[in-house]
């Protein structure tokens, strides 16, 4: 019990050290210090107090806004519950997730705000309008007392294989996260910046309690969203820059051709495969600015890691893990029989620790799957080896078993990404009455047929190259930029 665990105490710390210090920019223009910040927070909490009870889920749907900042520890403040939406969600997806939560209120930018209104009976607030200004005329008041296993953030997931569920963040869940990140994969103080380039409402934002707590400032990009260029100029504006990036995001800064900026100190990348030629090739035009980390809502940015060392090791095997256990959390692998797989054997990857959620909202049968044995079941698989690095290999759906043999996709992506015409591979498979199911390629690249079978057969087992392959001129992907192979299938079936 007691308050001490609130997230919001992050916040607190902060303007108490550096009180003039810059804590939110907007683009290069300083939009908060962190005493003016902590203000706002708590004015916004008396606010929110004086209509919800402490626990009310209170959704957010905004492009990346420094308002995200200020609402988010408000809201933490009042005791009461975060909900933040992609913004890039279709509104009828959003007003699904309302409802789910059951949310009082939801803050919505302008342009978000009208694409969901004809949706949703939810009371929206639109962020630039007097009903949010006068919010902060309150007085403020000191924030709530919170029990550590209080709901602060009920996290929707991508629902990349269904709908989406919540998974239920406590404060407890949210500090382990952020002591973890500290730990393991940035060590940000009052001199570096936290540059939002990827959505404030999942990766990118989950990232905030980490760089609040060390007195780093927060700079949402004036776009609010993630254009490359932008990106750049901002790191090179902004001292000690960091950022938390999707693979493919990490590319598009690659082609842009331009070099590292002066003040860009470190990218953390994860949330799908980063495929070892691209991690190369980043670290070609970077440096050694790369930690990576696998999470999943479940487990916030935190299951394993591949720390900035780890990156110089000259070791394929260990560029194209995903690192090893992060601090506070244990990881195994475990076989069909529920026992832990010897090192180099695959199985499901499980995980358990103060990071771990609760189980998602409103949804006794999902929490009972996801979580049975007391271990966090990620649905990924993935082996161990004698070092302790973990290699994913898929979702365990999304494995191809062709004549009795296990595909791995992951393996034929990464080889077929070595040949300089490839731009993106893709593997599923697809139903076959001889072989059960077969393997087939989407490729997007300017590369034929016979060059790529040349080029696997020289690299991999034959049983392992695909059967047919389909030229695209892009993949299917979700709001998140992750690759939707069940659309791959459907068009297959
Ligand atoms: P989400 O809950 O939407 O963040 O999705 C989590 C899933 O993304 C994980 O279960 C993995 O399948 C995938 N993922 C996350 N991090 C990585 C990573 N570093 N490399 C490969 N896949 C990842």
């Amino acid at each position: 019990m007691g308050s001490a665990v609130n997230v919001f105490t992050m916040l607190d710390q902060a303007a108490t050290r550096y009180p003039d210090g810059g804590a939110l920019y907007r683009g290069e223009t300083r939009v908060a210090t962190w005493r003016e910040l902590r203000d706002r927070a708590l004015r916004l909490a008396a606010s929110i107090r004086g209509a919800a009870e402490p626990g009310t889920r209170i959704a957010v749907a905004s492009e990346n806004r420094t308002e995200i900042v200020e609402l988010m520890f408000g809201i933490w403040a009042a005791g009461c519950v975060f909900v933040p939406l992609n913004f890039k969600l279709h509104p009828r997806e959003m007003a699904e997730i309302l409802e789910d939560c059951a949310a009082a209120t939801v803050f919505a930018s302008p342009k978000i705000g009208a694409e969901l209104a004809p949706h949703t009976d939810v009371h929206l607030e639109i962020l630039d309008t007097a009903a949010y200004r006068d919010r902060f005329e309150a007085a403020p008041q000191p924030p709530a007392d919170v029990d550590p296993a209080a709901l602060a953030w009920l996290f929707y997931t991508s629902g990349t294989t269904g709908r989406s569920k919540g998974a239920m963040l406590s404060h407890r869940n949210l500090t382990a996260m952020t002591v973890a990140h500290l730990a393991d994969i940035d060590d940000p103080d009052h001199g570096c910046a936290l540059v939002h380039a990827a959505p404030m409402s999942h990766g990118s934002g989950l990232y905030i309690p980490a760089y609040v707590l060390r007195g780093a400032r927060q700079v949402v990009p004036a776009s609010g969203a993630f254009d490359a260029d932008e990106f750049l100029d901002l790191c090179a504006a902004h001292p000690g820059s960091a950022a938390f990036l999707a693979p493919t995001m990490v590319q598009r800064l690659v082609d842009t051709g331009r070099g590292a900026p002066a003040n860009l100190r470190t990218i953390v990348y994860g949330g799908g495969p980063m495929y070892v030629e691209s991690l190369k090739q980043a670290m070609a035009a970077f440096g050694p600015i790369f930690a990576q980390i696998y999470g999943q809502g479940e487990s916030p940015m935190t299951i394993t890691g591949l720390r900035r060392d780890d990156h110089q090791s000259g070791d394929d095997a260990v560029l194209g893990s995903v690192g090893a256990a992060r601090s506070g959390v244990e990881v195994a692998v475990l076989a069909e029989d529920g026992t832990r797989a010897a090192p180099h054997e695959i199985g499901e990857i499980v995980c358990r620790g103060d990071v771990v959620m609760a189980g998602y909202w409103n949804n006794p049968a999902a929490t009972a799957e996801a979580l049975a044995g007391g271990w966090l079941h990620t649905g990924d698989l993935g082996s161990f080896d004698d070092r302790g690095y973990l290699t994913l290999r898929d979702r365990s759906k999304d494995v191809v078993i062709s004549g009795g043999s296990n595909i791995y996709p992951r393996e034929v992506e990464e080889v077929l990404l070595e040949h300089p015409a490839v731009r993106e591979a893709c593997i599923v498979g697809a139903p076959d009455p001889e072989w059960g199911e077969v393997v087939v390629a989407f490729i997007v690249g300017e590369v034929d047929q016979t060059t790529l079978d040349a080029h696997l057969l020289e690299r991999i087992a034959r049983f392992k190259r695909p059967k047919r392959y389909l030229f695209v001129d892009d993949l299917p992907k979700n709001s998140y930029g992750k690759v939707l192979k069940r659309e791959l299938r459907a068009q297959l079936a």
